[in-house]
């Protein structure tokens, strides 16, 4: 927590290149700029897990927006946190103009935000949640619910890092529980990146399984498959 603070006030390096005195320099923010120009788009998710809902992102997880993400998650870098909040509201914007039965559900007041729940070691080792700290943030001002902690990790899981699509997948079946009874809302999950689909498929079945009528999903950045034909 002091170093948290006294990332506040004291001189940084920029998580993207080094650059001193910036949290972010103005170079590696114009790089994420550039490449957030292609807007918002459906994440290209192969082989997509059976039950992964459409999942909306608008950066590949690369470059600065990765650094900035992990500095945010596991070093309490606080002041990206607006950063990372307009990332994803851009994309949930483009989920919102792109999926008609979201928009309905919206005019509707229908819909239902979720954050995947951090790691219980981001628990522990903080007490907070900054993901969700990141959506509400982006939310903030807004008619449209955030649920607090409605997704609650009921078993220990492995850490995902180095796991294989299919072992993430036998990794989280069944891990996940909502606190909530979701009947008829449309719920969007938010996570900040989508890798294999295996987090957000088997939240999806969890919200699923507590009433909810449709799921969707919104993410600032989706893994580069290198060395792989696009399609
Ligand atoms: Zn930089």
């Amino acid at each position: 927590m002091l170093r948290e603070l006294a990332d506040l006030v004291a001189p940084v390096d920029c998580v993207g290149c080094g650059a001193r005195r910036a949290h972010l320099c103005p170079g590696c923010r114009a790089e994420i700029a550039r490449a957030a120009r292609a807007g918002p788009h459906l994440a290209r998710v192969c082989p997509p897990p059976a039950g992964l809902p459409p999942v909306w992102t608008l950066l590949a997880y690369d470059g600065a927006v990765r650094q900035a993400i992990v500095a945010h998650k596991d070093h309490g870098r606080l002041a990206l946190l607006p950063l990372l909040a307009g990332l994803w509201r851009r994309s949930l914007a483009g989920a919102v103009e792109g999926d008609p039965v979201l928009r309905a559900a919206l005019l509707e007041r229908r819909v239902v935000v979720i954050p995947a729940p951090s790691s219980a070691r981001a628990w522990r080792e903080r007490g907070r949640d900054p993901w969700e700290e990141v959506v509400r943030h982006a939310l903030a001002g807004e008619s449209l619910p955030v649920a607090r902690r409605a997704l609650r990790v009921r078993r220990a899981v492995r850490d995902q890092a180095g796991l294989g699509a299919s072992a993430r997948a036998r990794n989280l079946a069944g891990a996940l529980a909502v606190t909530r009874d979701l009947t008829g809302c449309a719920v969007v999950l938010a996570d900040d990146i989508v890798t294999t689909g295996a987090t957000l498929t088997e939240a999806a079945r969890a919200v699923r399984a507590a009433g909810a009528a449709s799921v969707h999903a919104a993410v600032i950045a989706s893994t580069v498959r290198r060395g792989r034909p696009s399609g």
